[in-house]
């Protein structure tokens, strides 16, 4: 090799073996640790990214780079230590891992230029009688100024749903007038934080090193006065929080709550564009930005001066990415406060085992809220059995009789379901066929407006069967309650109260969502029905009746961690009852009232209820008491995806074997077995369950795979720390 070359390390975005070396010429700068560069890879070029310039044995034979894109590095140190964490932990290609973290349009190769953020315009109400009385959108508009009862700032509007073209129009109808504002609007004052609140708040300001704190704190206790109240000194100083959000959670009336205290408040969710993305990343990195609220992926923000981590509701399942590299955010948060010795402050009311474990061996320190904030009290909780009850669409007749009583007494009413559409079956009468899709193994919901059968794991949609597909009959019965029946059913029979569904399938657009939660803001009684939407992060303080139409489904799931996910759901749910002056009430329709799950949850509440899982959990040797992985696969040929885990398991048993001398030795290895939804869009999928005594266990096993040969057909992937079995 030419003496005059410079031999670095390339990691670049390609599955397998993901870092190559590549050489600069001599009389080019060798480029810095973390910087993208442009080479040629293959037949093509790529984008990668520089992790080392000093290379022990390099190969012969490396081509050129072709540009050195950054003269500083694009990924900071940090990050790309975590990165390289990351590949080992969760065993994917650093390349990869690499090009997840950065934002979409670095890794397309932008200039990372800081463009000034326009100058905040204000948006003052002039005149609501201007707008048009029928246009729906400038009546919504105008419903929205007034409820704001102040001036708007334009970004606030379009994250609202009011785009610019509609801006300007009203402002030619005179509706509104836009004044260019540089001065900061005025602050909200911190409220004075009760005893709970301040113990917590003095116990995270005086740590000035790492340490995480999960925030146990009941629905409704002012867990995010304790953010607020942690981050002020934080900002302070100069420096800057990180607040992680769940992704529902990311509504305009959460970033108001941190942008009515501090100044400098960024977002980052997925709804950006790149350009907006990259800006924010930009604006971080500088330390432009002091408050970055955000949704999963914002874990990887570079900051300038990192002071402060906060993950709001961290048992939520929007912290672990499904799919590609399957990291955990609230895992890494964990990570990056260690690296930049730091706190981490991870809050809840319904905390995650795998959080309370880490409590529990003291790696945690827990704070406590048991009171709810502003003298309001917790629900009280019954359950209705269901059984031999005559129902309508789902409801009991002592569950309508409740809602009457809430609403006579102009209570707002909040109805849980966790099923949209009309319907979750539809059943021949004559011999039990049940109408399925096509290319999964999944019944087809029955929705309405328009009429269809929808598929909710492929999307696909089918017309309405018109006779059985099995025996002929055309008696063809919808089974169960989706948010669509129990809307239609409550419309007859509570006729002119007002009624809200809130679902993916009614809020499409954020415009839709908001305009629904402002009419309920007014505070008139009315009745809510809605998914889980509806049961994280709102604060509804003429809520007093909630009601779940059904509690029984996640309890009976085989997924070992349903019984959390549903004890978690029913006090979120639960939590939005009862937040203001008026008590609240929760009921719960059961088939099963006897079920010991339901009852300790009911008697007990969720802590109680989540050491008993915990103690369960760590007997049957699961997570969090053993480390787990699930090896994946999936093909349209079944047999293929079953082969592949079957060499896998071979290959795990021999590895175990040699280490060990018995067959066995202390690592379990489950299936393969068909996952649970055993065909999606016409692919046989399989797992191969993987847990181990230990995590460097775990990892050695693992990471024994390596890279296999696998038929091109074949998708094939590793998740460690699973979230679902799905
Ligand atoms: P959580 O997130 O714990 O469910 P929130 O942060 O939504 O609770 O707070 C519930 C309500 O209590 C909010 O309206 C909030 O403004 C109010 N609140 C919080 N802390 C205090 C306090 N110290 N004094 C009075 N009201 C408070
Ligand atoms: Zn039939
Ligand atoms: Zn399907």
């Amino acid at each position: 090799m030419a003496s005059n070359h410079h031999v670095i390390q390339v990691a670049v975005p390609r599955p397998l073996h993901s870092v190559y070396d590549y050489h600069v010429d001599g009389s080019t700068d060798v480029p810095k640790v973390g910087a993208r560069l442009r080479v040629p890879f293959g037949r093509s070029e790529v984008i990668g990214v520089c992790i080392s310039t000093t290379v022990d044995t390099p190969h012969d034979n490396t081509k050129a780079v072709l540009e050195i894109l950054d003269a500083d590095a694009a990924i900071a140190e940090e990050l790309l230590d975590l990165a390289q964490w990351m590949s080992g932990y969760y065993h994917y290609p650093l390349g990869e891992v690499l090009a997840t973290i950065l934002p979409s349009a670095a890794r397309k190769g932008s200039d990372f230029e800081i463009k000034p953020p326009p100058p905040p315009d204000l948006w003052h109400l002039l005149d609501p009688s201007a707008a048009s009385p029928r246009a729906k959108t400038q009546q919504a508009f105008v419903q929205h100024m007034q409820l704001a009862g102040a001036p708007v700032t334009g970004p606030d509007l379009e994250s609202a749903g009011f785009n610019r073209p509609m801006l300007r129009k009203l402002e030619t109808l005179g509706v509104v007038e836009r004044k260019h504002s540089t001065d900061s609007t005025a602050l909200d004052p911190p409220l004075t934080a009760t005893p709970e609140q301040a113990q917590a708040i003095e116990a995270v300001t005086k740590t000035k090193q790492f340490a995480t704190f999960l925030l146990e704190g009941v629905t409704g206790s002012g867990k995010t006065e304790v953010y607020l109240q942690v981050m002020a000194p934080v900002l302070e100083q100069g420096k800057q929080v990180l607040v992680l959000v769940p992704e529902i959670a990311l509504t305009p009336q959460t970033l108001a709550r941190f942008e009515n205290r501090f100044a400098g408040v960024g977002i980052m969710h997925s709804g950006l564009t790149d350009q907006q993305r990259l800006q924010t990343w930009l604006r971080c990195r500088s330390g432009d930005i002091r408050v970055l609220i955000g949704t999963r992926s914002a874990v990887f923000t570079p900051f300038a001066d990192l002071g402060l981590i906060i993950v709001d509701e961290e048992h939520d399942s929007s912290y672990k990415q499904q799919e590609g590299l399957r990291y955990s955010a609230r895992d890494l948060t964990v990570k990056r406060a260690q690296s930049a010795n730091i706190p981490l402050l991870l809050g809840s009311a319904t905390p995650s085992l795998e959080s309370l474990y880490n409590v529990q061996r003291g790696r945690y320190r827990h704070l406590e809220i048991t009171q709810r904030a502003g003298g309001a009290l917790m629900p009280s909780f019954d359950v209705i059995d269901m059984r031999g009850q005559s129902l309508r669409g789902g409801f009991s007749d002592t569950l309508i009789r409740i809602i009457r009583q809430h609403l006579a007494a102009t209570g707002q009413v909040l109805i849980y379901l966790n099923r949209r559409g009309f319907a979750p079956t539809l059943l021949c009468q004559s011999c039990g066929w049940q109408c399925v899709c096509s290319d999964c193994d999944a019944k087809l919901t029955l929705h309405r407006r328009p009429e269809q059968m929808v598929c909710h794991h492929c999307s696909l949609r089918f017309a309405l069967p018109e006779r059985c597909e099995h025996c002929g009959h055309t008696d063809l019965l919808p089974i169960g309650v989706g948010t669509q029946r129990a809307e239609e059913t409550l419309a007859e029979l509570f006729p002119g109260v007002p009624l809200y569904r809130i679902d993916r399938d009614t809020t499409r657009t954020t415009n839709q969502l908001n305009s629904q939660l402002e009419q309920i803001h007014q505070g008139r009684p009315c009745i809510m029905v809605g998914t889980q939407m509806l049961a994280k992060g709102h604060h509804f303080p003429q809520v007093t009746l909630v009601a779940v139409v059904n509690a029984d489904a996640g309890f009976l799931s085989p997924d070992f961690r349903a019984p959390e996910r549903t004890a978690q759901l029913i006090v979120q749910v639960a939590g939005r009852a009862g937040r203001a002056e008026r008590p609240g009430q929760v009921w719960i329709q059961s088939h099963q009232p006897e079920n010991p799950l339901l009852k300790r949850l009911m008697a007990h509440g969720y802590s109680s209820f989540a050491q008993a899982e915990l103690n369960s959990r760590l007997d049957a040797g699961l997570p969090p008491g053993q480390p787990m992985a699930m090896l994946r696969a999936e093909a349209f040929d079944p047999q293929i995806a079953l082969e592949f885990l079957q060499q896998c398991k071979g290959h795990l048993l021999n590895q175990v074997k040699t280490k060990n001398n018995t067959p066995h030795g202390d690592v379990q290895i489950m299936g393969p077995i068909p996952a649970p939804m055993a065909r999606v869009a016409k692919r046989a999928r399989f797992q191969l369950i993987l847990i181990a005594e230990s995590r460097p266990q775990l990892h050695r096993l693992l990471a024994s795979i390596g890279q296999p040969k696998t038929p091109s057909s074949l998708r094939w992937s590793i998740d460690v720390d699973p979230y679902d079995a799905m």
